[in-house]
Parts: C-alpha cells; structure tokens; sequence
C-alpha cells in the first residue's frame, strides 16, 4: 500500500472516530450544526413574521386563525404534522437536536424570546402562510411552511389538495427535507461554489448566509433531495396507514402531459410543468416511483381517514 493510500485510510477511519465521538453524523455537521441549524430556522421564521421583502411576497402574511373554523383547520393541520413527526425513526430524530444547553427552542409560539430545550415534541413548528403562492417548503431547525393556496382544493386554478392523503404525503416530503438535513447539504455546497467556505468556518453561519441571501431557503432542491425526501415522505404516510397516493395525485396534476394509464409524459412537454410547487417540482419519474414503492408494499389505505374530512374543513375556514 503506497503511503499515499495509508494516509487516506487512517485519516478516514480518524474522521469516522472523532464523528462518533462527538455525537456527530456527517462531516458537513462539523461545519454546520445542529444547533446553527435551529438558529437558521428562527432567524428566518422572524423574518416572515416581520413580512420581510427578502422571504415574503406583497400581500403575504403568517396566517393566524380569526375565528372558530380556522382554528379547527389550522389545529388539524398541525396534529397532521405531529402524526407525521411521530412517524420519524428515533435515530433521525435525535440527529435533528441541537446539544441540550442550547435552549433554542420555542417555549411559546406567541413569544418569540421565551426558549427551552429542544426535544422530539417541539422541535418541528408546521405554519401557515396567506398567499397565492402553490406551494409548501421546509427550512432548517424544522420550521415546515404551507401557502393557503396550496391547501385549498378550490383555489383560483383548481389545483389544490384534494384529500387528506395529498396533504400527508406532502407534509411528509417536506418533514423528509428536514429530516435529511438537505439545507444543510446544500449551504454547504453554496458555500463552496461561492468560494465562502473559508467565512463558514471562521465567521460562522450568519456570514455565509448575509453573503447567499435570506432567500437562499425559498430556491429549489436538487432532483436527488427530492427523490430522498419523496422517499421518507412515503415511509411515513406508510407508517402511519393513510395512501401515500396523494403525492402522485398531486404531482400528476402538476404535469400537463401526464397519462396515468401508461404513466408517460409526452416529451416535448415534459419541461412545461406549471408553475406549482416550484421549489419541488414534479416529473414523472417522481409520480411512477412513488407509484413503484406503493405497489411493493401491497399498500392499500384510505385517501381520507374517516372523520372530519380535511377539504370540508377548508372550505369552512374560508382561507
Ligand atoms: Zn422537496
């Protein structure tokens, strides 16, 4: 073995000790943890409370509920979330916390500066923005972001959920997002490309990301992070026993040339997607492999739970 290779082998198997011994599950943690990550988080939640031009549109506003109806809809939305982060492997979980002394969590939604530790049941914040935006997306720290639009089945291009299954399927890509740590991934990839890892590791996350921008969360994932997120978003609407059929019902609407008897997109088409979705956007690939993973577990759940049925409770609210 030339000294070359020794080198290589003793440095990786270094790498790998000092990972565990810190409690540390990739290298990029080493230059973005768990705990810069909830900072991220906040750092932006602050900033679409504020209404702030970097992260929100003219017009958008946090949706808080102003009677009855809405809280009923805006309460079901976050036990969904709930069930879906109740759905996540421990070990995942556990990844997602940053070290105990951090108090960086929210003690209170209502209080911005009132913080406790983070633990499994307050780590992940599910919010709702007013918009007429078609879509949904995650930032580090947890912080899970759905448009009205997205939300209601009868929006102004008829393109919205259309059962409890669309929505799970979709809060469970997003959770995915969070769950695989994809921000992190990609600032650190930003970074590089930038020429800024230098400033990630001196002057720390805030620097890097005054150099990206605050709307580096709002662009869009790469198409492996979407296929990785699809792929948790299914284990836990699967875990759970409701459809995952949803995100292929979704998707397919996304798609103009999509025919669900062959599954094929017309080609010259294909790239013509609407403007849904856009940080996520679908393919066919995306609807056939989701499509794959149900028919290899036989699964055969319902679209909606028995109960109060989420499109009613949308349309009740009025958003
Ligand atoms: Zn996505």
């Amino acid at each position: 073995m030339s000294n070359k290779w020794k080198f290589f082998w003793i440095a990786s198997f270094a790498a790998v000790v000092f990972f565990q011994a810190c409690g540390m599950h990739s290298w990029e943690e080493l230059l973005v943890s768990t705990t810069d990550e909830k900072k991220m988080g906040r750092e932006f939640d602050s900033l679409v409370r504020d209404r702030h031009k970097d992260v929100m549109q003219s017009g958008e506003e946090l949706f808080t509920p102003q009677n009855e109806a809405q809280q009923e809809l805006y309460d079901y939305y976050r036990a969904r979330g709930k069930e879906i982060v109740n759905a996540i492997d421990k070990k995942d979980i556990e990844a997602l916390l940053p070290s105990a002394s951090a108090r960086l969590c929210r003690n209170n939604p209502d209080n911005r500066n009132e913080t406790i530790v983070c633990t499994k049941d307050n780590f992940f914040e599910f919010k709702i923005i007013k918009s007429k935006q078609l879509n949904a997306f995650a930032v580090p720290g947890g912080y899970v972001y759905f448009y009205t639009e997205i939300l209601k089945e009868n929006n102004t291009r008829g393109n919205g959920f259309r059962s409890e299954s669309e929505l799970m399927s979709v809060l469970g890509h997003e959770v995915g997002h969070v769950v695989l740590h994809h921000s992190r991934e990609s600032i650190v990839k930003q970074a590089a490309a930038a020429g800024v890892i230098g400033i990630l590791l001196g002057d720390g996350i805030g620097a890097v990301l005054a150099s990206l921008g605050a709307n580096f969360w709002l662009l869009g994932n790469s198409r492996d992070n979407e296929s990785e997120a699809d792929v948790k978003g299914f284990e836990y609407t699967n875990k759970i026993g409701i459809s995952s059929e949803g995100l292929s019902d979704f998707f397919a609407r996304g798609l103009k040339s999509y025919d669900p008897v062959t599954g094929k997109c017309s080609e010259e088409k294909e790239g013509s997607l609407f403007d849904a979705f856009s940080t996520h956007p679908p393919s066919c690939e995306r609807v056939n492999n989701n499509r794959k993973r149900m028919e290899a577990v036989n699964q055969n759940y319902l679209k909606d739970r028995p109960g109060e049925k989420f499109t009613d409770l949308v349309k009740a609210a009025g958003i």
